[in-house]
């Protein structure tokens, strides 16, 4: 199975349309959450210390989470570059359909 469409709602959602006509929607967060990049993985185990006092954002942690550009990689994954500048991680279509079943209402 492989996406026949991709679209971005003004919802910030990624819609991916499935050669078997089904549909996914994601919400880009989630999308970024679930990044599997070693970088994200480590920060899963090691989570930093947070901050004493108020948290301060980076100004693009303040924005909200846009997905800037979309790389297809070989025929089975895509890279995603997020607007906070996250660009590493890579998304299996396996990877794609699983979170997009976790997100069906
Ligand atoms: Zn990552």
């Amino acid at each position: 199975m492989h996406p026949t469409n991709l679209q971005t709602t003004d919802k910030r959602e990624l819609v991916i349309t499935w050669s078997d006509q089904s549909e996914a929607t994601i919400p880009f967060r989630i999308l970024r959450d679930r990044c599997q990049c070693a970088g994200c993985n480590e920060k899963r185990v090691n989570p930093p210390e947070k901050p004493v006092g108020l948290p301060i954002l980076s100004a693009a942690e303040a924005q909200p989470l846009m997905i800037e550009k979309m790389h297809p990689v070989g025929n089975y994954a895509y890279n995603i570059h997020f607007s906070d500048g996250h660009s590493a991680g890579i998304y299996t279509f396996e990877m794609l359909k699983n979170i997009g079943n976790a997100c069906r209402p």
